[in-house]
Order: C-alpha cells, then sequence, then structure tokens
C-alpha cells in the first residue's frame, strides 16, 4: 500500500510538472483549471431552485420602470438593498455618483382621437417634458419641420395645436412575417472567425446648414403657441419608442427647462399614422390629452446600488459583476435590462447558496444614469479606479486589485459564448471555463470589442471587463411600452445565471488576476 501510495504520488507529480510546463516562454497545458465539483453545484441550484422567474416577475410586474432618478427608482433601490441582505451580501450600499438634475415621474397619461372617429390611442409622455393643465382637447396639425425655410412657413400657424412633429414612420412588417432567429451555427462561426479588429470609421459629412436641431424645432413650437408636441419614431408594429426631452442631457435635466418645454407625446405609429393620414386628406383631427408629471424641487444625486461576497486570502482584490438598473420610463423594461439586473442577483444567490468561498471579494453593481450616456460606471471606475490616461483623475490605489468585470445588457437572449474585447491574453482562460458549459451552447468566443454598456466604462481605462455574446431573441421590446415579463426567455436567463456565478467564481479563485491588455 505504502509503495503504491509513494508511486502514484510521483505520477501525480509529474501530471502537475508537465501541466505547467513551459515551452518558448508558453504556458502550455491545463493552466486554467475547472472546478467541477463547483459547477456541478452551481447548476444544481441554478436549473432546479432557481429564483429568477420570481425575481423578475417581482421587478417587472411590482417594481416596474426606473428611470434615473426618478421616485420610481429610489423605491426600486430600496428594494433592491433588502434583495442584497436577504442573499447575505455584505457591505451594501446605495452610492451616489453624481449631481444629476431633477427627479421626474410620470403619474398619469391619457389620449384618445374624438374627431372625425372616436379612437383610444396609444403613448406616453417624453421623460423631463412637463404635464398639462387639465384636460386639453385640441386640433391637430402636421408641422414637419426640419429647415429653417419650414419654420417660416410655419409661423402664425400652430397657437393652440397639437403638431405631428416627425414625418409617419413605415411599420417594419418583417417582425410579423419572420420573426427573430437566434444565431445559426454559420453566424457563431462567422463571429468566431473575425480576428481583425474593424477599421476606422468612415467620416461624417458635413453638416447641412439649413437644417435645425430638435432644441430649435421644440422652441419654435413653443414660440408659435402650440400646446403639445407628438411624435412616433419606431417602426414596430405597435411599440412606442421614446425618451427624452432633446436638450435634457446638456441642461442636466434641470427643472426651469423642464417646466417651460413643451409636453412631447410618443405616439405608437399606427395611430400617429391614422392621424397623419386623415390631416393629408384635408379632414380635420382633434384629440384630448391630460399629462400628470411629478417634477422634483431640488437636484439630487443618481446613485448606484453595490453589494459583496467578501473574499478570504485575497479579499483585497476585486471581481465585479453588474448590470444596468435605469431603464426608460414606458414599460418595465424586461429585457432592458430588468433580465441583466435579475442574471446577476441571481448569480451571487447561487454562490452564496452553494457555500462558494472566493479567494477574492465578489462585488455586484447595479448602475445607474447608462440609458442617458454610461454614467454610473463611469463615475464608479473613475473614483474606485481611476483613470491611467487621464491625470486629472490618474491612478487610484484599487486599480492594481482590480481582477475583472463581467456585464450583461444585450438583452434576455442566453449566452452563446464571450468577447474577449481584443484582450487575446485570456483566450485560453476563457476557452477553459467554457468547457462545462459547451452542452448550454456556450460555445463561441470572439476577438472583437462591443460596446453600448457598462463593461465599456472599465475597458476604457484598461480594465478587463467582458459583454457576453447573447442569443438573439425574439420579443425584446427594448425602450418601449412593450417590454414586459411575458416575453422572456426565463430558461435562457437561468442558463446566463450559472454561467455567470462560475465565471465570476473562476475569476475569483485563479491564482493571479485576469491578464489586461498590453501586458
Ligand atoms: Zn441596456
Amino acid at each position: 500500500m505504502k509503495k503504491n501510495h509513494h508511486t502514484m504520488f510521483t505520477i501525480l507529480l509529474s501530471l502537475l510538472l508537465l501541466a505547467g510546463l513551459h515551452v518558448n516562454g508558453q504556458t502550455i497545458g491545463k493552466q486554467y483549471p475547472v472546478d467541477w465539483e463547483m459547477v456541478a453545484k452551481i447548476r444544481e441550484e441554478g436549473f432546479h431552485r432557481s429564483e429568477l422567474p420570481n425575481t423578475l416577475s417581482y421587478m417587472t410586474d411590482v417594481l416596474g420602470a426606473r428611470l434615473t432618478n426618478s421616485e420610481d427608482m429610489r423605491r426600486a433601490q430600496a428594494w433592491a438593498m433588502d434583495e442584497l441582505k436577504r442573499i447575505g451580501l455584505k457591505n451594501r450600499k446605495i452610492e451616489p455618483f453624481m449631481d444629476y438634475g431633477v427627479s421626474w415621474d410620470n403619474t398619469y397619461f391619457s389620449l384618445h382621437l374624438l374627431e372625425p372617429d372616436y379612437q383610444v390611442m396609444v403613448g406616453y409622455p417624453i421623460a423631463h417634458t412637463p404635464g398639462i393643465t387639465g384636460r386639453k382637447k385640441l386640433d391637430v396639425v402636421i408641422a414637419d419641420i426640419k429647415t429653417k425655410a419650414d419654420r417660416e412657413e410655419f409661423k402664425g400657424k400652430l397657437k393652440g395645436k397639437a403638431v405631428l412633429s416627425t414625418p409617419p414612420p413605415t411599420i417594419d412588417l418583417t417582425r410579423y412575417s419572420e420573426g427573430v432567429q437566434r444565431w445559426s451555427d454559420e453566424e457563431l462561426r462567422e463571429k468566431a472567425e473575425q480576428p481583425l479588429p474593424p477599421g476606422p470609421r468612415k467620416p461624417r459629412p458635413p453638416a447641412n446648414p439649413d437644417l435645425i436641431t430638435n432644441v430649435e424645432r421644440n422652441t419654435f413650437f413653443k414660440e408659435e403657441g402650440a400646446v403639445v408636441i407628438l411624435e412616433s419614431r419606431s417602426g414596430w408594429p405597435g411599440a412606442v419608442r421614446g425618451f427624452a426631452r432633446p436638450g435634457a442631457k446638456i441642461d442636466k435635466w434641470a427643472r426651469e427647462e423642464t417646466v417651460a418645454h413643451l409636453p412631447i407625446v410618443a405616439v405608437n405609429p399606427e395611430h400617429y399614422n391614422r392621424m397623419y393620414r386623415i390631416l393629408e386628406r384635408d379632414i380635420p383631427v382633434k384629440i384630448q390629452v391630460e399629462i400628470e408629471t411629478t417634477i422634483g424641487k431640488k437636484v439630487q444625486k443618481a446613485s448606484n446600488v453595490l453589494g459583496e461576497i467578501p473574499g478570504s486570502n485575497k479579499k483585497k482584490e476585486v471581481v465585479m459583476l453588474g448590470a444596468h438598473f435605469d431603464t426608460w420610463h414606458a414599460s418595465p423594461n424586461a429585457s432592458d435590462n430588468t433580465s441583466g439586473v435579475a442574471v446577476m442577483l441571481e448569480a451571487v444567490r447561487i454562490l452564496k447558496v452553494v457555500g462558494a468561498r472566493p479567494r477574492r471579494t465578489i462585488r455586484i453593481a447595479l448602475w445607474s444614469g447608462e440609458e442617458q450616456g454610461i454614467h454610473g460606471s463611469r463615475e464608479y471606475v473613475y473614483k474606485h479606479f481611476g483613470y491611467p490616461d487621464d491625470p486629472e483623475i490618474g491612478l487610484k490605489p484599487d486599480y492594481k486589485k482590480f481582477s475583472a468585470y463581467f456585464n450583461q445588457d444585450y438583452g434576455p437572449g442566453q449566452y452563446r459564448g464571450i468577447y474577449l474585447q481584443e484582450n487575446e491574453h485570456v483566450r485560453q482562460i476563457f476557452a477553459s471555463w467554457m468547457e462545462p458549459f459547451k452542452d448550454l451552447g456556450m460555445t463561441t468566443i470572439s476577438s472583437q470589442s462591443v460596446g453600448s454598456t457598462d463593461h465599456v466604462a472599465f475597458d476604457r481605462v484598461g480594465l478587463p471587463a467582458f459583454q457576453f455574446l447573447q442569443d438573439r431573441v425574439g420579443g425584446t421590446g427594448g425602450h418601449t411600452n412593450m417590454d414586459y415579463y411575458d416575453t422572456l426567455p426565463i430558461d435562457d436567463l437561468k442558463k446566463n445565471a450559472v454561467i455567470m456565478a462560475s465565471f465570476v467564481y473562476h475569476t475569483a479563485m485563479l491564482d493571479e488576476k485576469l491578464p489586461r491588455k498590453g501586458n
């Protein structure tokens, strides 16, 4: 027995040495082991005892929309703090990041076509626009103003009117006729086989000096005495897309500017186009509109929500996972990004339940201000980690202690792979960690950089940060009034929470921090 033990020990030792063998400075072999036992526990918890359906339903049905700095958002952040506590996270906090204008909440809205026929119309007010006093019956006119000359043409014709301010959108019927297909094997292969970063963008043509800005156009409507601006910017059947008042970013969501502006109402394309076509026949259109909004009195700070699973022997080092908690205001935004937030909450819940003892600290971040320009994550990164290329911000001590950030924000589709963000140093590591999830369809590594969400804030300052390659799925009415629980692919999201938990865990257990670009 003793001799056998010794022989086995020698064989094991040789295998370990082989595993770490260096050839020409390149380490070969399995240097990024998978903790298969931990993966098994994570899968069991995530697939057999998932809390995702409950979390997603609560967030979309009970909490609803969460516009940055709204009262809706404050209520939801208080819930998130309770949820982090219930899960068992430490160092929970609501951390303010910037002065962010006054709060804005829509509290009541109705829109009806009165003449030439009665119809309820679907729309909603644009963020950071004022309400209307009482119930208004208004004549509607087409006022599609793009140039200075157009403006002259409409002088004196808009007083007391509701104006159709955008051209009638063309409705995209391919959503009905073809639906939305998941990525095919061929398309995934193409994503994996595009090793070179895209070339420089074509320079923009010079701006046409005759055009006026949206701010100038809306100022003209106000000067001319119009009462409400109607618009429709969506070609999606039945959906209303609408964001914030033009100029709100520049005046920093100021109370004065909001109160002084005309109300703007986004209308769904079918109803908007109906009014447009009637008016083109020279038949009058009359509507009734009622809008109540609550506009805050004083400037407040927007905030992120954070919590931690403290690490053990490397607890000063941090691995982060996150998603933006803020949404646009017309629906609960189940896909963008309630789904991402729920996945992050579920991932840390799974890690707590399976008794994970990470070496590094695992920190969850539920960002705010993403929809208005990735403000929450950017300000957080500047404050805690710094920006070496910007001397005004400089390098913060925690920059050295950061390992990686993982984000979800490309809808609710399942992870089919990951984007390396042009960091080839992590290819082998991620390939190894994807191994236990091949059966879930997690197979593709794309070298490319992707953008438009919170991992960019980390990547820009040189910190490893990643977004998963998510499946294309139907039903996602991101940024519209049609983004509810019902169209979420819950099984996709369960897979994501399991993969996220495993990636974060393995990052927290690795001997070294994840390698950075250019190292
Ligand atoms: Zn988003």
